[in-house]
Order: C-alpha cells, then structure tokens, then sequence
C-alpha cells in the first residue's frame, strides 16, 4: 500500500466533546461568609488567641456549586499554626447534616498568621477533601475518544479463542462492521478550598478531579478562584448568633503545648 503523503500516516486526534463544565470561581452565599468570619471572631474573642479552626462549605445537593452555609464540626486539637483533615472526621460530619445537605469544600483560617496563601499541609487536606467530594459528587463532563490502535472487530458466534488473541481490544458485535471508535465517559468533580485570617483576607482555590470511566485515567489539577458573593437575604441573625458562639465553645479545642512534630500553618 502507498502513502500519498505523510500525513496520512498520522493518526487522527482523539475525539473530544465538552459536555459539561465545572466551576471556575466560587459563588458563596453573603451570610456563609459572614458566619466564616463571625466564627473567626469569636474563636479570638471565647479563647483569647487565633487559633486555627477548620470548618466545611456547605451547598445543597440541588445545587452543589453554591456555598450556603458553613459547618464546624468538633476540631479535636485547634493549635495556633496547624489543620489537620481526615476522610473519617468529614465522613462523620456528613452523616451529621441533613440529607439534602451536601459538603463541597473546605475552609480554615490562619487566623492573625502573616501567612496568607495556603500552605503544603492545607493541600494536603485540599486532596483528602476532594476525594471525599468527589466520591459523593461527580458528573459527566465531556466524552473522549480511546484511541485503539488495532482494534480487532469480531461478530457474535463467528470467532475462536484464537481469534481474541489478536488485538489490543476486542469489539464484538452482533453484525459485521468495518470499523467502530469508542469514546469514554469523563467524569468531573471539585472542591472548594479557602482560607481567611484576620483582618478580613481570604484566599481560594478550586481543586479538580476528572476521571475516564473505561481508561481510568485520573487527572487531578488546582486553580486559585475568585470569590463571587450571592446575597439570598439570609443573615446572622441574634439567636442564630448565639447557637454559634455555643457551637465554638462546645467544638473548638485549643491546645497550648506544641506538637512534637510541627508541621506548620
Ligand atoms: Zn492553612
């Protein structure tokens, strides 16, 4: 056989269809991130230093990319320069909400730390959240070509087992076909990340999971966002307020002597 030229030697791209996209900045409701940094407040005020807290975003699961709300869940040891995540400790506090109640991130302070980006322990727990995230939510974002190089295309009851050893992969229809591509699901998931401290700062970043169902090929990546306010009208009102300052006296655990092994911020 000849080639009239060398680029028909060239093996056509992968196919490639977006189907869906996922968040590229962070809408968060007005009273999530006032409750965030009402609970800042009140860490410094009840406990008289900044001391790290760690709490979840919360969406609904009708709307999964929206934070509504912030949940604090009991922080076992709050230091001054230190979070700790783990999937149990997310798992539990999930099973604690209610079931339209859905976790979507995670946010931490730094408190009056002049530290104001996130650091390797926060990715970390930024990767402990998303798996975690991404188990309970993902959606079919695009639709991608597997590129096989020798197909072997057999029909229902006409072949042998020797007939299979040929092939990277085996197609098996039930008419002949001459040839056929196959394309794999993408699926998509993500989870918000954001920190803030004192005196009003805060930081963000989305981080990525997307996963080829047939393949398996799984893609992790990370982007900082922008924070986009949503005002629903809800607001920290006084009773509210004070079920929160309850909540950072029952959940927040400072401890004063220093970890043997300090991982910092
Ligand atoms: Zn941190």
């Amino acid at each position: 056989m000849r080639f009239k030229s060398l680029s028909q030697l060239k093996r056509p791209a992968a196919a490639a269809v977006v189907l869906d996209s996922l968040p590229q900045a962070i809408r968060m409701t007005t009273y999530a991130r006032a409750k965030a940094f009402k609970i800042n407040e009140l860490v410094q005020s009840i406990y008289g230093l900044s001391y790290e807290w760690y709490g979840y975003t919360l969406a609904r699961r009708d709307d999964p990319e929206l934070i509504r709300d912030i949940g604090l869940p009991e922080n076992e040891q709050n230091v001054l320069e230190y979070t700790s995540i783990d999937p149990e400790k997310i798992a539990s506090y999930q099973e604690s909400l209610a079931p339209d109640c859905f976790i979507n991130g995670w946010i931490h302070s730094h408190g009056d730390l002049d530290f104001h980006v996130f650091s390797a322990t926060d990715e970390e727990n930024h990767l402990t959240v998303l798996d975690y995230v991404t188990a309970l939510y993902k959606k079919p974002i695009a639709k991608k070509e597997i590129v096989i190089k020798d197909l072997n295309l057999l029909v229902v009851g006409q072949f042998t087992d020797q007939d299979l050893k040929t092939g990277s992969a085996c197609l098996i229809t039930d008419v002949p076909v001459s040839q056929a591509r196959i394309l794999e699901t993408i699926y998509g998931g993500f989870c918000y990340g954001i920190v803030i401290g004192n005196q009003g700062w805060h930081q963000q970043e989305i981080y990525y999971k997307q996963r080829a169902i047939l393949s398996g090929q799984t893609t992790i990546s990370h982007n900082p966002a922008d924070l986009i306010l949503v005002d629903t009208g809800q607001y920290l009102g006084d009773t509210e307020l004070a079920a929160l300052t309850a909540e950072v006296k029952d959940k927040i655990n400072p401890i004063t002597y220093k970890l043997e092994k300090l991982e910092i911020l």
